[in-house]
């Protein structure tokens, strides 16, 4: 279910105050409309009503894809992932009740996942909203980025998997957050990804570059 509480947000241009619809939770399945609008990163957008000043405002929230089978809890800055952890384990079963008894929906091969910043937040939205394993995507990442500097002609700090156009995906590198280069993301590879490494994959919350790491260290 979608949940939204309107607040009032002051411009930090003109300081007019702005009413901003915030989203306690997102269902992406019955308001397929909130899901572009986060792919397009707009649903976190304020735009002043006076001066028209945009400025992206983070909050806590649970978005939920039914179709792709994903709950994802997006915390903008989390102190103590054991702690936060605790905390989000009783909500996502309190969420596994209430959605399951309304929908009669069964939670078994669910996706949860915590992140904490924008970028992984909207990255996880296209990577489930296509299809694919988070898991699978973060080994790619972590196996096909170039390691050594004389390989490329810039520097990074890391990558993104970005929906092109309608239906093509890439890699974006990303540097002090700008876009510097792009790798085309292909099927074969994922495919490939997929037929190697699909057995061995650990869940967690945390499907990040450090769950990619632990991954790759064991195999
Ligand atoms: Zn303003």
């Amino acid at each position: 279910m979608t949940r939204t509480t309107v607040e009032f947000i002051a411009c930090p241009v003109c300081k007019h105050q702005s009413g901003f619809t915030t989203y306690q939770s997102i269902n992406a399945t019955l308001d397929p409309k909130l899901k572009q609008q986060i792919i397009d990163w707009e649903l976190f957008k304020f735009y002043c009503l006076n001066c028209g000043e945009p400025r992206l405002v983070c909050y806590e929230t649970l978005y939920h894809d039914m179709e792709n089978r994903l709950m994802l809890y997006y915390i903008p800055a989390i102190d103590s992932r054991e702690q936060e952890q605790y905390r989000i384990e009783e909500i996502f079963s309190q969420i596994k009740q209430v959605e399951g008894d309304r929908y009669s929906n069964s939670f078994d091969t669910y996706n949860f996942r915590i992140v904490s910043d924008m970028e992984s937040f909207i990255e996880k939205v296209q990577i489930f909203d296509a299809g694919y394993d988070d898991r699978l995507v973060e080994l790619m990442k972590f196996i096909l980025a170039p390691k050594e500097e004389e390989d490329i002609q810039f520097s990074y700090d890391h990558m993104v998997f970005t929906k092109v156009g309608d239906d093509s995906y890439q890699f974006m590198f990303i540097y002090e957050n700008r876009a510097v280069a792009s790798l085309k993301f292909s099927e074969e590879m994922y495919e490939h990804f997929k037929s190697e490494y699909s057995g061995l994959l650990d869940d967690s919350y945390f499907v990040d570059e450090a769950w990619a790491y632990a991954m790759v260290s064991k195999t």
